[in-house]
């Protein structure tokens, strides 16, 4: 008698296999194709030239810095905080 635990797979796709699918090592998503993982793998060892001001924070877009910043430190950067013009000739 086997009473295992009757799996309810009853979804009849056939994508179970996984051939050849590759996973990231950094973050262990998994992907398909290994072109998939080259270029995922490029946001994690990619060049990420926006940074945050106020932490560590990188990013490859300046709009994930943005919402970092909005999210993280609660700064509105909509509005650029330019440095104070000290020199206002008027
Ligand atoms: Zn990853
Ligand atoms: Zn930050």
């Amino acid at each position: 008698m086997s009473t295992r635990l009757a799996r309810m797979g009853g979804g009849g796709g056939g994508g179970d296999q996984r051939a050849g699918s590759v996973s990231c090592l950094v973050c262990g998503r998994g992907f398909g194709r290994l072109e998939d993982l080259r270029r995922h793998v490029r946001t994690h060892t990619g060049e990420k030239p926006y940074t945050c001001p106020m932490c560590t924070f990188r990013a490859a877009v300046m709009s994930s810095v943005y919402r970092h910043m909005r999210t993280v430190h609660n700064i509105n950067t909509r509005a650029t905080p330019s440095l104070t013009p000290s020199n206002l000739p008027t």
